[in-house]
């Protein structure tokens, strides 16, 4: 039983459509359930779910929401829950709006230095996306060949601290929690000891977000090494929460560590999670 909870199609920084993504899922990666987790945003999954209907794979309905605790991002799972829900869209759409707004001003910093991208440049690459991202903004840097790929454009320039980095809007990490929840939906903290948020995320730290309703902890991802994976996992057991693996999947977005089943979720840690055998 092959689980892979967290990937992103071109409806955010992914590189394949939702239906690509879905059919690499079946034809190259062999899963039995993909999770599709764009980030704050739910528009690829029509596509992926017929695709997925016509393929006979599980579709889990999923989202990776841009939160902040106590100064850092943390990334946020959501799966399965009303995408209609007033009060997350609402928030989701802050989150959009404050990713597209910053774009003039990162476009400005980056043509200080000589790097001269336009929106219309930008606008090539998230095209389908629901909002433009740095991704974005990296991929139109090496179409004018300023930087050979997206992680030389965010070592040199759009990471926190780059020359060209900007801030944005982030939801505030437990009341989204409570807002998943509120949405029949599940949580689960997305990469939690990726640089930045394992300053943060600390065992106190995950007890109060159990108590807001969080149900899991990704585990298994490339951004966590042995020892992470170790002290996540007692935490997860302390706690009572479900334990989850992912590829964090972008197409070529991202370096091949990240295909698709890289990392995978115990079925038995699925079916806790999302309360359902899968046979
Ligand atoms: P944004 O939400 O627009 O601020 O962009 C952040 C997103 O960029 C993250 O969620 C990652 O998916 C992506 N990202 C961060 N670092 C890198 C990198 N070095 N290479 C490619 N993508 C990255
Ligand atoms: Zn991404
Ligand atoms: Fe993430
Ligand atoms: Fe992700």
């Amino acid at each position: 039983m092959r689980i892979d909870l967290h990937t992103h199609s071109n409806r955010s920084d992914g590189t394949d459509t939702p239906s690509e993504l879905v059919r690499h899922a079946v034809e190259v990666a062999r899963l039995d359930v993909v999770a599709l987790t764009d980030h704050d945003a739910t528009t690829g999954w029509a596509e992926a779910q017929a695709e997925a209907d016509r393929a006979g794979i599980r579709l889990v309905r999923g989202i990776e929401i841009s939160t902040r605790y106590r100064g850092e991002s943390v990334h946020l799972l959501g799966y399965e829950f009303d995408p209609d829900h007033e009060p997350l869209v609402a928030e989701l759409r802050r989150v959009l709006d404050g990713r597209d707004s910053r774009l003039p001003a990162v476009l400005a910093r980056l043509a200080e230095h000589g790097i001269v991208i336009t929106a219309e440049d930008v606008a090539a690459y998230s095209g389908d996306a629901a909002a433009s991202g740095r991704p974005h903004i990296a991929d139109a840097m090496v179409a004018k060949g300023y930087v050979a790929d997206r992680d030389e454009a965010f070592n040199g320039w759009l990471n926190a601290g780059g020359k060209a980095y900007v801030d944005r809007y982030a939801a505030p990490l437990v009341e989204t929690v409570r807002l998943l929840k509120a949405a029949g939906g599940k949580a689960v903290v997305a990469h939690p000891w990726s640089r930045g948020s394992d300053r943060v995320l600390t065992a106190e730290a995950f007890a109060l977000l159990a108590e807001a309703g969080l149900d899991g902890i990704e585990v298994d991802h490339n951004d966590h090494d042995e020892p992470a994976r170790r002290g996540l996992r007692a935490i997860a057991a302390d706690l009572g929460l479900v334990t989850t693996g992912s590829s964090d999947y972008h197409g070529t977005g991202k370096n091949a560590a990240f295909c698709l089943g890289a990392n995978l979720t115990d079925p038995e840690q699925f079916a806790r999670l999302l309360g359902e055998e899968i046979l």
